[in-house]
């Protein structure tokens, strides 16, 4: 037996909360709608093998999406079947493990295809494909003007097989506009080969704040979500298909009251100097800092919840240890739950105001804890749910 050694900081990852986030994405999808689930960044942090494993035993998504071929391998050893594709650019060298893990990369470049068409071609299989298309991001993908001869010499790959074509929004969460001319770009490459349009072909644009103007009609049948399924809303002003989902955030992150101490008036308090307390003040030092992924912006600016009650940071956040204001709090006791972000009884501190107040966003607040916050695995405590169906085709 080992011993299991008591822990500063935890993130409690609520399985059951994941589950009823993909449920109800699908649920206002199209029913014939392949979910892409993004679990790339160690499942945006919410841990990896853990993740991918809950969702194969639900069977709750179609394919998978990791950025290379480490993150590929872990999702293979929890699912055996299931398609992953390779968002980011594979590196050369790694073309073989493509084909011996039946995995699918991202084709962007005439380059590409002739490394995995030659690495297919040795292992005498047909490696599937998904070809990029670059409409705006400025990132991977042809670029769309340019796109008719990368697809030309694809179809004369004979050992790669194209199983999606797909394209990747910019500015999905800030510029609807902009959006519908990545759309109106992508559509156009392929409405100029109608035999790319075929039966089977995934085609896709769109992450979680693209969701929000998803339009079956134009002929996407397939997402790729990240954020929205871990229950965080990629933006606030949803008005479409996102505005209906009720979100349940799956990532909480508590600490504890190590230390309570009484400071005089005047006293400044942490590194800097940045705080000067201009009471007497009852101050909670609380485990966990920004050797957890609590970013140093956040000091003097984040509350943290102590009994139910919104505590404010004073001060630099430090590598293991905030301190905080509880003077209105007599009750408070050393070992109470802090939490960075979750909810304590009927206060909650969202993601998004945590990533507010740390001047970043959330998808970064969650990549950013570290390896210490340990990660705590709750499955029960959502019913899927019931009151949606999928949209009509
Ligand atoms: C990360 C990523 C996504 C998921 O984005 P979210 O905003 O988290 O839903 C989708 N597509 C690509 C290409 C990505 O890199």
């Amino acid at each position: 037996m080992t011993t299991e050694w008591p822990v500063r900081c935890h993130a409690e990852i609520d399985l059951g909360a994941l589950e009823y986030n993909i449920r109800a994405l699908r649920g206002v999808l199209p029913s014939g709608c392949r979910y892409i689930s993004v679990v790339k960044a160690d499942a945006y942090g919410h841990g990896l093998s853990r993740v991918a494993s809950f969702l194969a035993e639900r069977d709750l998504v179609d394919l998978y999406a990791v950025a290379g071929l480490s993150e590929a391998a872990v999702v293979r050893g929890c699912d055996a079947r299931a398609p992953i594709l390779i968002l980011s650019a594979v590196f050369p060298g790694e073309e073989d493990l493509l084909v011996t893990h039946n995995l699918t990369p991202t084709v962007s470049s005439a380059g590409e295809v002739e490394r995995f068409d030659r690495a297919a071609a040795r292992a005498g299989r047909k490696l599937p494909v998904h070809l990029k298309v670059d409409t705006g991001m400025g990132r991977l993908g042809i670029w769309h003007e340019w796109a008719d001869p990368l697809f030309r010499k694809l179809a004369e790959a004979r050992h790669l097989e194209l199983r999606g074509v797909y394209t990747h929004l910019s500015s999905a969460d800030s510029d609807p506009e902009f959006t519908a001319i990545q759309r109106r770009r992508f559509l156009d490459v392929l409405g100029d080969r109608p035999e790319w349009n075929r039966e089977g072909l995934l085609v896709h644009a769109d992450n979680s704040a693209g969701l929000d103007t998803f339009a079956p009609e134009a002929g996407f049948n397939a997402v790729r979500i990240g954020l929205a399924q871990y229950g965080v809303p990629p933006f606030e002003s949803a008005s479409g298909r996102l505005r209906e989902v009720g979100l349940r955030p799956v990532c909480s992150l508590h600490s504890r009251v190590s230390l309570l101490k009484e400071l005089p008036a005047g006293t400044e308090v942490s590194y800097g100097r940045t705080c000067r307390l201009e009471r007497p003040t009852r101050v909670a030092v609380v485990g966990a800092g920004y050797g957890d992924g609590i970013p140093l912006a956040c000091g003097n600016r984040a509350s943290v919840l102590v009994r139910e009650r919104r505590c404010p940071i004073l001060g630099r956040v430090t590598m293991d240890e905030v301190m905080v204001d509880v003077s209105d709090l007599p009750e408070v006791a050393c070992g109470d739950r802090a939490t960075f972000f979750g909810r304590q009884g009927a206060a909650e501190i969202t993601i998004r105001e945590f990533s507010a107040w740390s001047r970043t966003i959330p998808w970064e607040v969650l990549c950013s804890l570290t390896n210490r916050v340990k990660r705590v695995y709750l499955t029960s405590s959502c019913k899927p749910p019931s009151d949606r169906r999928p949209v009509p085709e």
